[in-house]
């Protein structure tokens, strides 16, 4: 008989944490995280999302800030609301209910949110931040997911696990977070051939289609752990209405563990929810976010007292690249070691995090070095006029060095940009 998971009393335990958590950080700061949950429109599934979002925040103490718009709101007025948001030191999460009407741009919106405050994790500078593993606010169900997981496994390395479904919200970050994890992951979807074999192979099995009992007893082999993401709304025989997972959940008893729906996933998305809130609180608070501290670079701050302007330098940040090296070095990855010094005019509020992001440079580095370029000095060019990109950002100074090189020769180079005529100040060969 499959152990089943019950995310009901797992999201129970995580909120009342979370309740701790959250008196603890009133107590030692004086300032009660807050969440604004914005709902444009009046779409019931939407309501009844938010409102149980809303109850839920309330009752660990965090504070929620409700708008609700109308479904005619233009897409500015909705930037402007999430812009005074970002503003406002008082609030530490927003969330903006999907879908939204279709005079608005979704994906602008999302953009638009300060991504130290994006606790759905869509932002795409989180998106990026979870790619690399570099940490930052996760989306709600994926992380409920592993917290399942993680109360059924205790050594994710080497296991095989297929994820059925390749949504944003869903699909691809739990696939990126049980990669980070050691698991050999395959996504599949709607299009994807040979289904049920390919779930066959898998040691854990996350389910995420919205389509009611795709996943049959003889697709899962036995021992699995299967989390079933799937809400459907179904009428049974009797005429009544019921709410199913993508799992036929009685054909399961040979799985190692299973989710049930409801009662699974469900309450663990809006525990998720309270806990980054509680995550974005702490790191505002500390006048940093997430990603930024969690990366590998270093980055320091220097006050320029009396000119004003900042350097923020991100030093030493290893990319494993191909760049510089000689025909016969290709493939070997080398490390390129990354310093850059910003010259940052200070923003309005003087807060660091809001005057530049190093996740930006540091995903710009890493991008670049993924690209085919030859040589180290037009890397460190075109590293230099994308941190110029940043409107705040006067002169970038970039280093790259290659402490590696295998024959003699270029070692370093050292490229100076700035405005107002991004023109190269200096080139120069350091060995
Ligand atoms: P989506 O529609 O954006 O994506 C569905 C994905 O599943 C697509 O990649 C599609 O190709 C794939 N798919 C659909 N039918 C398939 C099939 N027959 N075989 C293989 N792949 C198939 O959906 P989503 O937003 O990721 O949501 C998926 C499900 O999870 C829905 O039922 C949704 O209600 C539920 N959901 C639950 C929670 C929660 O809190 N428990 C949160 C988000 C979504």
């Amino acid at each position: 008989m499959a152990e089943k998971i019950d995310g009901k009393a797992i999201a129970e335990d995580l909120s009342a944490g979370i309740a701790a958590d959250v008196r603890a950080f009133v107590a030692e700061t004086g300032v009660v995280p807050a969440l604004a949950v914005v709902l444009v429109g009046d779409d019931p599934a939407s309501q009844i999302y938010v409102k149980r979002k809303l109850e839920q925040t309330r009752k660990v103490g965090i504070r929620s800030l409700e708008h609700r718009l109308a479904v005619e709101t233009s897409e500015a007025d909705l930037l402007a609301l999430i812009q005074a948001f970002n503003a406002d030191p008082a609030v530490h999460g927003i969330l903006v209910q999907l879908p939204l009407p279709p005079q608005i741009n979704a994906i602008r919106i999302l953009d638009a949110i300060d991504p130290a405050k994006d606790v759905d994790g869509f932002h795409p500078v989180n998106v990026g931040r979870l790619s690399s593993g570099a940490g930052g606010l996760v989306p709600c169900t994926p992380l409920g997911c592993m917290m399942l997981l993680d109360k059924v496994i205790d050594d994710f390395r080497g296991l095989k696990a297929v994820v059925i479904g390749k949504s944003n919200i869903v699909g691809k970050p739990v696939a990126l977070l049980l990669l980070e994890r050691e698991c050999t992951v395959e996504v599949t979807h709607i299009l994807t051939r040979n289904l049920p074999e390919i779930v066959r192979t898998a040691d854990i099995v996350v389910v995420a289609a919205g389509s009611p009992g795709l996943v049959r007893g003889d697709w899962v082999k036995p021992g699995a752990v299967v989390i079933d993401v799937g809400i459907n709304r179904i009428v049974d025989e009797d005429g009544k209405p019921r709410l199913v997972g993508d799992v036929v959940f009685a054909e399961m008893d040979h799985a190692r563990a299973v989710t049930p729906v409801p009662g699974g996933v469900g309450p663990m998305t809006i525990a998720c929810l309270l806990a980054n809130t509680m995550k974005a609180a702490r790191n505002q608070s500390r006048g940093g976010s997430a990603g930024h501290r969690a990366l590998s670079a270093a980055a320091d701050v220097e006050s320029e007292a009396n000119i004003k302007l900042r350097t923020v330098v991100v030093r030493d940040l290893s990319v494993a690249a191909d760049i510089g090296v000689h025909a016969h070095e290709i493939g070997r990855r080398q490390v390129l070691l990354v310093s850059v010094t910003l010259r940052v005019r200070p923003s309005l509020s003087d807060r660091l995090d809001e005057t530049i992001d190093y996740t930006d440079v540091v995903t710009a580095a890493q991008s670049l070095a993924n690209e085919r370029i030859s040589l180290i000095e037009s890397f460190a060019a075109r590293l230099a006029a994308a941190c110029l990109r940043h409107p705040l950002v006067e002169e970038a100074d970039v280093l790259i060095e290659k402490p590696g090189a295998l024959v003699s020769g270029l070692a370093a180079a050292r490229i100076v940009l700035g405005r107002p005529l991004m023109a190269e100040h200096g080139a120069r060969q350091l060995a």
